[in-house]
């Protein structure tokens, strides 16, 4: 299954692989973390580097 790339909540920009990011979610119920980039990409928001310093 594919998914979009993930984006910045804020400017858009598409996240890039190896990139510093900041993501906001919520803790799963369920222990552990099997499927970690399904859960990110559903339940996470992101926030790119550049933003998050822009915000601090
Ligand atoms: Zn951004």
């Amino acid at each position: 299954m594919l998914f979009d790339p993930p984006k910045c909540m804020n400017c858009g920009r598409e996240i890039e692989g190896d990139e510093q990011v900041y993501a906001k979610l919520r803790y799963p119920k369920r222990k552990g973390f099997t499927e970690i980039k399904v859960y990110l990409r559903n339940e996470a928001s992101f926030l790119c580097e550049d933003c998050f310093e822009k915000r601090a």
